[in-house]
C-alpha cells in the first residue's frame, strides 16, 4: 500500500472512483509518510484528525455516487492560506498562535470540490525568501541531495514546504503563492510542477498579504495535468477580492494534450545572463529543440527592460509589505510583548520580537522608499518601470504565443550558502519576477538533472489569462523531458 503516496492527483482520482482503495486508506498512507518525513520539516501544522474526518465524508459520498471533482484527494496547504479553526502562521513568530476565524476563498473552493486537508506547509516568513530559511519554524530540507552527498539542500522558497511535500510524496499536490517566484523557483529545484496564474485568476481573499499587487496563489503538483486539475478548482471570481477577475475558467485538463504544432514560442534574448551555469543554457536550448521537434516555431524576441525588473521588484514588494505588515501591532491578535510601560513600547517590542530579520529588513526598505522625499525617486519610478516591463511583454506577444526561459539560474543550493548575502539570495528570482511585475501566468516544469543529479526546470510564460496555453506547452516539455526520477528517501533512514 505504500505506493499510494506516489500517485498523481489524476490517477488517485480515477482509482477512488473505481473504488480500488478508499480516501481513508489514501489519506492514512500520506499521514504516515508525513510522520516519517519529519526530518524534512515540510509541515508547520499537521491536521490528521481533520484529514481522516474529511476522508470519511468523501468515502461516504463516493459510496453514494455523489463524488465531487476532487473528492477524497489529500492536499497540503501553504501556511499563508487562512484555514478556519486551523492555526495559520505565515511562517512567523508574530502569528505563532493565530487561528483564523475564516477560510481563504482558494481553500474553500478546494474543500467544496471534496479535497482533504493534510496540514499546513512550512514557508519563508511572510513569503519573503527563496530558500525557506527565513521561517520561524526552521528551514525545510529539499528531498533531493546531490549524488553521493549527505549535504542538506534548500527546497527553494517561499513555498518550500509545499515543494518538498510534493517532491517527497507527502501529499498528492499542494498550494503555493508566488509574489516574485515563490511557486516556480521551489518547483524547479525540487523536480515538481508549479504554476503562477495570471494576477486576478485566483482570489487573494484570506491569503495573508505580502505584496498585494503581485501576490497570486497557484498549484504545485507532480505533473502538468495535475496542475491543470487543481488550478481549475482554485480559480474563481470572488466578491471578497476586487482584483479577482471575471474571466471564464476553462477545463484546463481538456486542453493539456493539445500539442504545440503551429505555435510560435519566443526566446527572450535578455534571459541569457552572464555567469549562469552552462547547464542552464544547455537545458534551455534542449527545451527549444523539444518544442521545435513537436511542430512549434521558435522565434527570438526581446524584452529590453528585463534588467530593471529585479531592482524594481525590490522596491515595489517591500513598499507594499511595509504597509500590509503595519497591522501586526500586538494589540488585536498575534504575538504581544510582555511587561511594557506604554503603547509605544508595546508596538515596538511586539513587532521587534515577532518579526524575523528578513521581514524587518523589508519593512525598513519599504518604509524608506515610501517616505516623503523619496517616494518619487523610488516607488513612483519603480511603478513606471513596471509599466515598461508589461509593455515589453505586450510587444513580444505580438510575435508569439508564449515564451520559453529557464526557471532558475541554478539548482538547489546548500543550507546557509546564501543567508549572509541578501542580494545573492534575491538573484534566485531573476527569471521569475518579471512575470509578477507584468501580472502574467507562468509555469515551471521539471526538465532535467544537473551533472550532480539535481533537478532543473524550464519556465513557460503566457499571455494574461492564457493559462491553458502555458499548460499545453508545459505538457509538451514534460512529454519530451520524460522526467521520471525521484529523490532517494534518505529521511527514512
Ligand atoms: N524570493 C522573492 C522574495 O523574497 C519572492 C518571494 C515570493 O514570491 N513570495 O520576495
Amino acid at each position: 500500500m505504500t505506493d499510494l503516496t506516489s500517485l498523481t492527483l489524476a490517477d488517485a482520482r480515477t482509482a477512488l472512483l473505481e473504488k480500488r482503495f478508499s480516501s481513508m486508506e489514501l489519506t492514512g498512507a500520506l499521514l504516515s509518510a508525513i510522520e516519517a518525513a519529519r526530518p524534512l520539516n515540510a509541515f508547520v501544522t499537521q491536521t490528521p484528525e481533520r484529514a481522516l474526518a474529511m476522508a470519511a465524508e468523501s468515502d461516504a459520498r463516493l459510496a453514494r455516487g455523489e463524488a465531487r471533482s476532487l473528492e477524497g484527494l489529500p492536499l497540503a496547504i501553504k501556511d499563508l492560506f487562512c484555514t478556519k479553526g486551523v492555526r495559520t502562521t505565515a511562517g512567523s513568530r508574530i502569528l505563532e498562535t493565530f487561528v483564523p476565524p475564516y477560510e481563504s476563498t482558494v481553500t474553500q473552493n478546494l474543500w467544496d470540490a471534496g479535497a482533504v486537508l493534510l496540514g499546513k506547509t512550512n514557508m519563508d516568513e511572510f513569503a519573503m525568501g527563496s530558500s525557506n530559511e527565513t521561517s520561524y519554524f526552521g528551514p525545510v530540507a529539499n528531498p533531493w541531495r546531490a549524488d553521493g552527498s549527505n549535504q542538506n539542500l534548500v527546497p527553494g522558497g517561499s513555498s518550500g514546504g509545499s515543494a518538498s511535500a510534493v517532491a517527497a510524496d507527502l501529499c498528492l499536490a499542494a498550494t503555493g503563492t508566488d509574489t516574485g517566484g515563490s511557486i516556480r523557483q521551489p518547483a524547479a529545484v525540487t523536480g515538481t510542477v508549479g504554476l503562477k496564474p495570471t494576477y486576478g485568476r485566483c482570489s487573494r481573499w484570506g491569503i495573508i498579504a505580502f505584496a498585494s499587487s503581485l501576490d497570486q496563489a497557484g498549484p504545485m503538483t507532480k505533473t502538468v495535468r495535475d496542475a491543470a486539475i487543481l488550478l481549475r478548482h482554485m480559480a474563481s471570481i470572488d466578491p471578497l477580492d476586487s482584483t479577482s477577475v471575471d474571466v471564464p475558467v476553462p477545463n484546463y485538463e481538456d486542453i493539456v494534450d493539445a500539442g504545440v504544432k503551429g505555435l510560435r514560442i519566443g526566446i527572450p534574448k535578455e534571459y541569457r545572463v552572464d555567469g549562469a551555469p552552462p547547464e542552464i543554457d544547455a537545458l534551455w536550448q534542449k527545451g527549444a529543440d523539444w518544442l521545435r521537434a513537436q511542430g512549434a516555431e521558435i522565434v527570438e524576441i526581446s524584452l529590453p527592460f528585463t534588467k530593471y525588473a529585479l531592482p524594481a521588484y525590490y522596491i515595489v514588494a517591500p513598499a507594499e509589505a511595509s504597509s500590509n505588515l503595519a497591522r501586526y501591532d500586538g494589540v488585536r491578535y498575534g504575538h504581544r510583548a510582555r511587561d511594557v510601560r506604554d503603547i509605544g513600547e508595546l508596538y515596538e517590542r511586539s513587532r521587534g520580537e515577532g518579526f524575523g530579520q528578513e521581514v524587518r529588513r523589508r519593512i525598513l526598505i519599504g518604509t524608506y522608499v515610501l517616505s516623503a522625499g523619496y517616494y518619487d525617486a523610488y516607488y513612483a519610478r519603480a511603478q513606471k518601470v513596471r509599466t515598461l516591463i508589461a509593455r515589453d511583454f505586450d510587444a513580444a506577444f505580438a510575435h508569439c504565443d508564449a515564451l520559453l526561459t529557464p526557471a532558475t539560474p541554478g539548482p538547489a543550493f546548500a543550507l546557509g550558502e546564501k543567508t549572509q548575502d541578501p542580494v545573492s539570495m534575491y538573484l534566485n528570482d531573476i527569471f521569475t519576477v518579471t512575470v509578477n511585475m507584468a501580472g502574467l501566468p507562468a509555469l515551471s516544469v521539471p526538465a532535467g538533472l544537473t551533472m550532480g543529479g539535481l533537478p532543473l526546470g524550464l519556465q513557460v510564460i503566457g499571455k494574461a489569462f492564457d493559462e491553458a496555453m502555458v499548460l499545453r506547452i508545459g505538457r509538451a516539455l514534460e512529454l519530451a523531458a520524460q522526467f521520471r526520477v525521484k529523490p532517494k528517501a534518505w529521511w527514512l533512514s
